[in-house]
């Protein structure tokens, strides 16, 4: 699901799960499209900044990842 800004994607995120940490992130395919989801492990432990993350998972799917 793709929503149109960062906000509208966390606030729909949290409405399903009020209790996890969510990040929003920019879509990889869609311009000006925004996804919400869980922060990757990785970024949490700070070895990849969210944005390399986000970019590289981009490559590697066609589809959103949330
Ligand atoms: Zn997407």
């Amino acid at each position: 699901m793709t929503f149109t800004s960062r906000k509208a994607a966390k606030i729909a995120c949290r409405r399903r799960f009020p209790n996890e940490k969510l990040n929003g992130y920019p879509c990889p395919v869609v311009e000006n499209g925004w996804h919400a989801g869980h922060l990757a492990p990785a970024v949490r432990a700070g070895a990849v900044s969210r944005g390399d993350w986000y970019k590289d998972r981009g490559k590697t799917t066609t589809k959103g990842i949330a």
